[in-house]
């Protein structure tokens, strides 16, 4: 009996556009970018066709700084090196949501070695600002006792998330700590934070997309976003 559930290869046929062959198009024909600047203006549900230049979340516009491109391949970079760094060592990613779920996502996806998987929510950030105050919503349900750690965040500013995130691991007696982070503001850091991989440094302006909000928006962007000044 043939297997049911066997997924059936996805073919591309000439008259058939795949999102990411629209999305090239988009970007190599003027005529098709205005076409789509048009398109995404009258509906703004498409705006996945294209990679838009601005963005609009609810009062704040903002502006492309790095594309869905340049993100999958340094997450690509970062998980293959973890991958080797940490054969045979039996990791547990911890994934610091919400920013940090398309990270994990992704990054884990290129992490092939037998590994774990386990998350805690932190909140730090009030729209636009931080607090300055970290605040425990969902904590560590896992026994991490002699397990090699590594933390998965969205972004380090000042520092004082994960700072806070190292006493509250090390309670717990793990064999090892790491943290990767996807993006770091190191202008901006006002504590110590060893970050031992790190997908791009950035200024110190707001962003949004790939995980980041402003005000619970802009997480399902699939490329990041600078606050435009
Ligand atoms: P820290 O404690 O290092 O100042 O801030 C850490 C947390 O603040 C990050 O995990 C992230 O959730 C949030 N955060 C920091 N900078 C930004 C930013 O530019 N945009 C967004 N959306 N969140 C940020
Ligand atoms: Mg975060």
């Amino acid at each position: 009996m043939p297997d049911q559930l066997s997924a059936a290869p996805i073919q591309q046929t000439p008259n058939t556009l795949m999102p990411s062959t629209i999305v090239s198009k988009c970007q190599n024909s003027p005529h098709v970018r205005l076409l789509g600047y048009f398109f995404v203006t009258l509906h703004p549900q498409s705006k996945k066709l294209c990679h838009m230049d601005t963005i609009k979340i609810k009062d704040l516009t903002f502006q492309l700084s790095i594309t869905e491109q340049q993100i999958q391949q340094r997450i690509q970079e970062i998980g293959r090196q973890i991958h080797r760094d940490f054969a045979g060592k039996d990791p547990i990613f911890l994934v610091v949501l919400n920013g940090a779920f398309m990270f994990a996502s992704d990054l884990l996806k290129e992490v092939e070695i037998p590994c774990q998987v386990s998350f805690i929510r932190l909140s730090s950030y009030v729209g636009t600002q931080s607090t300055g105050e970290v605040k425990e919503i969902m904590g560590i349900n896992t026994p991490l006792e002699q397990r090699h750690v590594i933390i998965v965040e969205d972004i380090v500013d000042t520092g004082v998330t994960m700072k806070n995130m190292w006493a509250l691991l090390s309670d717990h007696k793990p064999a090892s700590i790491h943290l990767a982070s996807l993006l770091v503001k190191p202008k901006n850091l006002k504590v110590n934070v060893n970050v031992d991989y790190t997908g791009f440094n950035i200024g110190n302006d707001f962003i949004v997309g790939y995980g980041l909000d402003y005000d619970g928006y802009g997480r399902n962007e699939r490329n990041i976003y600078v606050l435009k000044s």
